[in-house]
């Protein structure tokens, strides 16, 4: 049996987070709005109107063609892409064709625990189109959206399968948002997915043929979508077909995806310059500037939390899902100064699951750096056990008390006196002879059971070093 290997490229798109839209002085930020309330002439394409090109827009492709490792131009224009549908006005959308503004990058993912780098072709600038309701059979139309900056990243076909796809999208959502470009939101429709998918024959050099899947509105429908398409090309192939060369949309709902009728969509778009617009000369200068200005990015903090911290590639990973997580991380080591790893375990496990039930930004966690590092030193110092130190976070969350305020009123206080123990340790022993029995033969094992009894009969507080040496001392004459 043939065995297949699925090739994958992507096209995503993402609305930039400047503040009015590409070419007009419209706010970017429609949302919430009525419909049709945040346009002018030259957003919903009357004849006659010039647009303007949005400074902060360009800026902002460089610093993602940046990120993305990618060549910028110095020389780049915009181009007429001309289709007629509804929520284009104009007739056209003012794109980059042929000479964008910027080439050949790449982009580090993970799966299965290996590092590999996806090609990035091109990141280009363009506007967004109107918004289309379809309503019975009737369709509205919002031209709010139009005109909205927006990035187009495509990639390189170096992606192999469904999971790649899936881990390709999180990391340049994940980057999109780090170095404050856009929001990266779904469901809002700011980030967007289109799929290049094709099969061929394991260890086969060119490509199969393609089919492109529109439309993709989520990560999930990425995955899914792909999966999808990569068994439907590999079952055709099977049975002797050959795979067509179309779009396709994504049906939710039934999990399939299903042919676009491509006579609407012929790619046909008699692209030609922008006549209304200069070409751009990108000055090395600015782009140094821009560069400069980058923030450390999530692949070399992601690096350096292995190295100077020494945490492992999962909680390193963790760690750096978004920026803000990576600083509270970094002020709590800081305030600490003690192992990194203590103070990683207890925000992915407690705060983490804290933030998750709450819903709640680590910006805005209710527990602050130096309050966590308080709990951690009262475990270390043996104040608290662990296990208590749990309850105490929880309670610190939902209160804001500090850890030592709670440890005192409740009483949490580890009882670590040997001579208060000592007495307790004493009782244990002569209401379980058995026991005693036991472990005087040799079956030490029995040490476990009888801490337990004097963990019980302090209630938890009793310190369980303390305990297991006082058992030993007061076991080791009753042999002698
Ligand atoms: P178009 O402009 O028609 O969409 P492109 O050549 O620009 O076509 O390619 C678009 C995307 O398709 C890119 O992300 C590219 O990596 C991907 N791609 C190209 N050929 C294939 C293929 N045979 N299988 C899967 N993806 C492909
Ligand atoms: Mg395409
Ligand atoms: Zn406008």
């Amino acid at each position: 049996m043939t065995e297949y290997e699925a090739v994958i490229g992507l096209e995503v798109h993402a609305q930039l987070k400047t503040r009015s839209k590409m070419f007009c002085g419209c706010s970017a930020d429609y949302d919430g709005a009525e419909p049709n309330t945040v346009v002018c002439p030259v957003c919903l394409g009357m004849p006659g109107v010039l647009p303007v090109i949005n400074r902060r827009a360009v800026e902002f492709t460089i610093r993602t063609a940046l990120a993305l490792h990618c060549q910028v131009a110095e020389f780049a224009k915009f181009d007429r892409k001309n289709y007629h549908y509804p929520d284009l006005p104009k007739g056209y959308q003012i794109s980059q064709y042929d000479m964008p503004l910027s080439q050949h990058g790449w982009l580090e993912v993970e799966v299965d625990g290996e590092r590999k780098r996806i090609r990035i072709r091109r990141v280009h600038l363009e506007e967004d189109t109107g918004k289309l309701t379809h309503v019975g059979d009737v369709s509205l139309v919002d031209y709010n959206r139009s005109g909205v900056p927006l990035l187009e990243i495509v990639s390189e076909p170096d992606m192999r399968s469904a999971e790649e796809a899936r881990q390709y999208c999180t990391a340049l959502r994940q980057l999109l948002r780090w170095i404050d470009v856009s929001t990266g939101d779904m469901e809002t429709g700011a980030m967007r997915f289109e799929a290049n998918v094709s099969v061929r024959p394991k260890g086969a050099t060119e490509f199969g043929t393609r089919v492109e899947i529109k439309n993709l509105n989520s990560i999930r429908a990425v995955y899914q979508s792909v999966d999808y398409e990569i068994r439907r090309q590999i079952e055709v192939l099977e049975r002797g077909g050959t795979v067509v060369q179309e779009t396709m949309g994504w049906d939710e709902d039934r999990g399939v995806t299903v042919p676009q009728r491509t006579k609407e969509y012929a790619h046909d778009y008699r692209y030609f310059p922008e006549p209304d617009l200069p070409p751009l000369v990108v000055e090395r200068a600015w782009v140094e500037e821009i560069r400069a200005a980058l923030p450390e990015l999530p692949e070399e903090r992601r690096r350096r939390y292995m190295q100077e911290y020494g945490l492992s590639a999962y909680d390193a990973g963790v760690l750096t899902g978004d920026r803000a997580t990576g600083e509270y991380f970094e002020e709590a080591v800081r305030i600490y100064g003690g192992d990194p790893k203590r103070v990683a375990n207890w925000i992915t496990g407690e705060l983490f699951r804290v933030l998750r039930a709450t819903e709640t930004p680590i910006e805005e966690s209710p527990v602050r750096p130096a309050e966590l590092v308080e709990l951690i030193r009262l475990v270390d110092e043996g104040v608290v056990s662990t296990t208590k130190a749990k309850d105490v976070f929880a309670e610190m969350a939902e209160t804001g008390k500090g850890a030592r305020q709670i440890v005192e009123e409740r009483g949490l206080r580890l009882i670590s006196d040997a001579d208060q123990l000592r007495a307790v340790v004493e009782e244990v022993l002569q209401q379980h002879p058995k026991p005693v029995q036991d472990y005087l033969s040799g079956k030490e094992a029995a040490i476990g059971f009888l801490i337990g009894q004097v963990m019980r009969a302090t209630k938890g507080q009793a310190d369980p070093g303390v305990v297991r040496s006082l058992l030993q001392e007061a076991l080791s004459r009753m042999r002698e």
